[in-house]
């Protein structure tokens, strides 16, 4: 489970990751994580030197089953580790070239970085408004952060509709698009979601899917990561599938689709047919990429 990404640490205004981040040119790279180590508690080594990258544009699906270290990766890349006493040990990450490994958590919203956690942590309490203004909590430009308003009731016209509306009172689906909304609030460079379709019906599944597309074309590079590897590979440029702390496979979205083992292994089809799902549940368990 992730911690909501806020200003939970003092950083200093236009600190110079920040200043130096806004200044230079985007490069090819979105988001590039080199050989990175975890380790919590200072004992259990969690990832083992995992490498992805997310190059500029595109969309990236990080797959793998509970456990595999995803929602460990998305707290390293996002400086939340140290919450959960975790620490990265060795290796390196880069977002549009600058180097964020071991920044904090606001630093790295500031740098470019927008996260939608798993499970919507939407403020339930607070209006539709209000949770979308906490999204542009970094940033002073009024008339940017007005622009970035309409532009998230243009994507979710369904939240324009009830801008004032208690948000814990929404759908599922509309927290979610509330959430993706309040993530763009921050003109992110880089989107990480993390597992957007959990407990979603398969009609809003594909809501959120063509939104993800949709906030993509508009020039948002996008990190999903997933267990619904039909919704996320159908859309992803490159995927990429992570077990026991390390990446087992990778390779373009429409690839692995096609991949007689990630068919089997997360979508429940093998040579034989498509299998119950309680037959994948004991595959998975028996099967490890590794082996
Ligand atoms: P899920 O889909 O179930 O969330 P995941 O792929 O996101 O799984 P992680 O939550 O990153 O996996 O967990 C990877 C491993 O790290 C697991 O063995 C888990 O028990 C362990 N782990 C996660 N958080 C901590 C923590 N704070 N302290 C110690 N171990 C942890």
């Amino acid at each position: 489970m992730m911690t909501p990404v806020g200003p939970t640490r003092p950083v200093a205004q236009g600190d110079a990751l920040s200043t130096e981040t806004a200044a230079a040119a985007r490069t090819d790279t979105a988001l590039s994580v080199a050989n990175l180590e975890v380790v919590y508690n200072d004992v259990v080594l969690v990832l083992r030197g995992v490498s992805i990258s997310v190059p500029t544009g595109k969309i990236v699906a990080l797959l793998g089953a509970n456990g595999a270290g995803k929602t460990t990766l998305l707290r390293a890349i996002t400086g939340l580790l140290d919450v959960h006493r975790g620490k990265i040990t060795k290796g390196s990450v880069h977002l549009d070239g600058k180097d964020i490994t071991r920044a904090e958590a606001a630093a790295i919203v500031r740098a470019g970085l927008g996260q939608v956690m798993e499970g919507r942590r939407i403020f339930a309490e607070l209006t539709v408004d209000e949770n979308l203004r906490t999204g542009a909590f970094t940033r002073r430009d009024k008339a940017g952060i007005a622009a970035s308003y309409e532009r998230a009731m243009e994507l979710f016209p369904v939240l324009a509709t009830r801008r004032k509306d208690t948000a814990g009172y929404l759908s599922g689906g509309e927290q979610q698009m509330l959430a993706i909304g309040r993530a763009l609030m921050a003109e992110p460079k880089i989107l990480l979601l993390d597992e957007p379709s959990l407990g979603l019906a398969p009609l809003v599944v594909e809501q959120i899917r063509d939104i993800i597309v949709q906030v993509n074309d508009q020039g948002t590079s996008v990190l999903l990561v997933e267990q619904n590897a039909t919704m996320a590979l159908s859309i992803a440029d490159v995927g990429y599938v992570l077990e026991h702390g390390r990446v087992v496979k990778d390779g373009p979205g429409p690839a692995l689709l096609e991949d007689k083992d990630i068919r089997e292994f997360y979508l429940g089809m093998g040579d034989v047919g498509r299998r119950s799902f309680r037959d994948v549940k004991t595959y998975r368990r028996r099967k490890s990429w590794g082996a």
